[in-house]
């Protein structure tokens, strides 16, 4: 019977069972992680049939501020952000926990090589992903936070909350139709961050417009999507260095792994089952 679920909606497009079912038979606790579509209406439903049912969970969109609500606890860091992409159910206790920012850091280093300390970031998106992994990353010694995000309420929102977690962080906010700002960014940022769930359908647009890239821009861009996107497409072209979202899943998959068993994964074998898995099984 499956113990572990990965719940979203969209959903059929996951990696997780694959990596994450790899992992655990690896460790000879069979396969044990699957997949189910939640709507957000369902997500309380879903609540009660976890604390009975279940020994853990992971959530992606929409679900990662709600299920911060929803927890009967929060871990420190989970707390720090308000966001929840894993569930650790013991004795019927729901501890909700946030896994995307150690994920990112770590896909950071190992993508490109780099160390956080210093770096000038720039979020596109605002929502769950990048509220969780554009505090960690205030808070492992980035100089400059910023955001572009078509909600600009939820942009300052997250720009507010790193520089109260990290008062020494630098931090602006635009909306991507502020050309000249969006520009400013572009140009001084070293990462953009992708984090928009812009791309997650085949024919999506690029999250920002295509006139505002060239090829002098001096950043990297990291697509938090991990199958191609249009924003991938474009950074190949134009010779810009970028990374797609699998080194971040893996990452925040493995540590997921390690909150629910006690137990450090082996990472080359998540990286074959991710790419073994076929999405939606
Ligand atoms: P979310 O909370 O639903 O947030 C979605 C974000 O996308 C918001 O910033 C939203 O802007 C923006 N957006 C949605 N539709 C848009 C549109 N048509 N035009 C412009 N912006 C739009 O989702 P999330 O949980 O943060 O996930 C975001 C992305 O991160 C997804 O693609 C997800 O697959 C990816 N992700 C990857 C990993 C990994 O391990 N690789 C982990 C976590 C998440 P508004 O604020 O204006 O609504």
């Amino acid at each position: 019977m499956e113990k572990y679920l990965v719940i979203g909606d969209p959903i059929g497009h996951s990696r997780s069972p694959g990596m994450q079912n790899a992992a655990f038979e690896s460790c000879g606790l069979g396969r044990p992680y699957g997949i189910r579509h939640v709507t957000l209406d369902e997500l309380p439903e879903f609540f009660e049939y976890a604390r009975k049912n279940l020994n853990g969970v992971n959530l992606t969109v929409p679900h990662k501020l709600l299920a911060a609500q929803l927890s009967d606890r929060l871990t420190g860091r989970a707390e720090c952000c308000g966001s929840v992409n894993t569930l650790l159910i013991k004795d019927g206790i729901i501890t909700g926990d946030s896994t995307d920012g150690i994920g990112l850091e770590e896909a950071l280093k190992y993508c490109f090589d780099d160390e956080i300390s210093g770096k000038n970031i720039l979020f596109c998106g605002a929502g769950g992903a990048a509220r969780a992994t554009s505090v960690h990353l205030a808070g492992c010694g980035a100089k400059e936070v910023s955001f572009i995000n078509r909600t600009l309420s939820k942009a300052v929102e997250l720009s507010d909350l790193c520089k109260k977690v990290t008062p020494e962080v630098t931090s602006v906010c635009a909306v991507p139709e502020d050309e000249n700002m969006c520009r400013t960014l572009l140009e001084r940022a070293d990462y953009l961050i992708q984090a928009t769930s812009v791309g997650l359908k085949p024919d999506d647009p690029l999250p920002l417009p295509e006139k505002y890239f060239h090829k002098g821009l001096k950043l990297k861009i990291f697509d938090t999507i991990y199958h191609p996107t249009s924003i991938q497409r474009l950074a190949a072209e134009l010779g810009i260095l970028w990374a797609n979202g699998k080194e971040m899943l893996i990452r925040q998959g493995a540590a997921s792994f390690e909150l629910w068993t006690g137990l450090k994964p082996d990472l080359a074998v998540m990286r074959r089952g991710f790419e073994e898995g076929t999405p939606g099984k």
